[in-house]
């Protein structure tokens, strides 16, 4: 198979081409996993995250990748759930011991036996892939494989962020840093919680006059005060500017969600920003989201047929996966990139 693999850490900036194509040995199933020949892959930003070594890959070579849409080519000798020619997803959570408190609580996620897909294992920068049979998801029939990628991560980790703000219908939530996880959250949003006023922070005019476009009550830069105050804002920049302006419009007892695997250390002296009375007193709340369940996948991607959501992809073939890297690197977003594999 062909695939992009990550040999080395490199900054982007001083690497513009990280990953390496090369030809691999097809992988083959274990007992109770699947060979899924991949049609599409989502480019999502916790690949920087990992090219960059702010959470590396445990081994190199790696296949990145966790946004995967394909179809089932074979299946182990165990495995019963899907039958080959069946469309399927692959999503961040590639393994979890499903033992541990954290697990039987509904919170894999958190468990320490956790993998990543694309990180801890081969993901789907790649012709084809393994995984178990249990960390599959059939993809609604609406969604075409490329738009099903970006509800894997982005879409399936927003819904998370957007379930930990514990927001009720009617309350103002804000959303700072608007990539393709703020489009999907704001139109899974705006679908459930319809009496709720949507508040977007965006660097430049044209995201702003994106996120009107979908339906957000307000619009505007990231120092901006908002005309009211926001009773849960969800955080996806890779920085910490924005967590420090969002605070001050945050509501009493409010809570800010911060929706990044992991914070670029650029401007980490805004910080000190940070004034006590002004941005946490009157029971403000941070909280981090990690890693997804596969519930949130699965209801997510229940969520997104329903309502429906079609996100915007823009597509790149597997070879020019650097480039897509590159600009969203640069911050280059509206849709949402996927390399074509297939
Ligand atoms: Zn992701
Ligand atoms: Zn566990």
């Amino acid at each position: 198979m062909k695939a992009m693999v990550l040999n080395k850490l490199a900054s982007l900036e001083q690497n513009k081409a990280p990953l390496e194509l090369v030809t691999l040995p097809d992988p083959v199933p274990g007992e109770n996993e699947i060979l899924i020949r991949v049609s599409v892959c989502g480019v999502c930003h916790t690949e920087l995250d990992e090219i960059e070594g702010r959470t590396p890959p445990p081994r190199l070579p790696v296949v990145l990748g966790h946004q995967v849409v394909g179809r089932v080519e074979r299946t182990g000798p165990q495995a019963r759930i899907f039958k080959p020619g069946e469309r399927v997803g692959v999503a961040w959570i590639y393994a979890a011991d499903g033992t541990c408190q954290f697990c039987r609580a509904g919170n894999e996620n958190l468990c320490e036996a956790f993998r990543a897909t694309g990180r801890d294992a081969n993901g789907g920068y790649a012709e084809t892939m393994t995984v178990a049979e249990g960390f599959a998801y059939r993809i609604p029939d609406v969604f075409s494989d490329a738009e099903a990628a970006p509800l894997l991560c982005a879409g399936a980790v927003g819904y998370r962020a957007l379930r930990l703000t514990g927001l009720q219908d009617g309350q103002n939530l804000g959303l700072t840093g608007f990539g393709a996880s703020g489009h999907l959250v704001l139109k899974a949003a705006r679908y459930q919680y319809p009496n709720s006023k949507i508040f977007v922070f965006a660097r430049s005019g044209q995201e702003q006059a994106f996120a009107r476009e979908l339906g957000a009550f307000w619009a505007g830069d990231t120092q901006e005060e908002t005309p009211a105050k926001l009773n849960a804002i969800i955080d996806t920049t890779p920085v910490w500017k924005p967590v420090v302006e969002a605070l001050k419009n945050l509501e009493r007892g409010g809570r800010l969600v911060v929706n990044a695997i992991r914070k670029e250390e650029v401007d980490k002296a805004s910080l000190l920003q940070l004034d006590y009375s002004t941005h946490l007193w009157l029971e403000k709340e941070i909280k981090s989201v990690a890693n997804v369940a596969r519930r949130d996948v699965s209801e997510f991607l229940e969520l997104a047929a329903r309502i429906p959501i079609r996100p915007e992809v823009e597509e790149f073939p597997l070879e020019k996966a650097n480039e897509a890297l590159v600009e969203l690197k640069a911050r280059k977003i509206r849709g949402a990139k996927v390399l074509r594999v297939a």
